[in-house]
């Protein structure tokens, strides 16, 4: 599972059972190295995959796009404070459903990285799906037809096996603390 909030979190299910690494510390796919001494991360590393696939990064390319095409971004803008610094997240999203094409354009160019990362990630797991959550998830295709494309595109190994498929995932924000619960609850038997 891949969580697109704020930053990317992760976690790998092999066989039904959670990968937790030695340290109870798998998982943490968000600072995959994207671009070489790219945008600096809080983790203390450059370019890594949150700062170009996240939330952070979608707002950061919104503000961007809108600054720069004021006159096409006239819905985005009209959203928040009318500034492209005054652009949210909730904005973009809202924008997107309205048809606003510079909202559009910046929920693609996040998904066109997050499907980069993904297909990374299916080189070393070959999983079955990669399941999407988080905040971002919820502009549903405007993230995802971009992801899935990337992922098609620049997996390895592709005459050999399917693309992984991309469903959203159900339990929305609940889901970390849910998840949370039901491990305690299995390990506590
Ligand atoms: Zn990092």
């Amino acid at each position: 599972m891949v969580t697109v909030g704020t930053g990317i979190g992760g976690i790998i299910i092999i066989d039904g059972v959670l990968l937790r690494g030695a340290h109870g510390a798998a998982g943490e796919i968000g600072h995959m190295n994207a671009i070489p001494d790219g945008l600096p991360c809080a983790c203390g590393r450059n370019g890594c995959w949150e700062q170009y696939a996240s939330g952070n990064a979608l707002v950061r390319d919104a503000r961007a796009l809108a600054a720069s095409r004021p006159g096409e971004a006239g819905l985005l803008l009209s959203l928040g404070d009318g500034t492209p610094e005054g652009v949210q997240g909730v904005h973009s999203a809202k924008a997107c459903e309205l048809g606003d094409l510079v909202a559009i354009e910046a929920f693609r160019g996040v998904g066109t990285w997050l499907g980069r990362g993904l297909a990374d990630l299916a080189a070393i797991l070959d999983p079955t799906a990669f399941v999407i959550g988080g905040g971002v998830s919820e502009a549903g295709d405007f993230l995802l037809t971009s992801a899935r494309q990337t992922l098609s595109d620049k997996m390895s190994g592709k005459r050999q096996r399917p693309t992984p498929e991309l469903p959203l995932a159900k339990l929305g924000n609940n889901a970390g603390l849910i998840g949370a619960a039901d491990l305690a609850r299995t390990n506590s038997q």
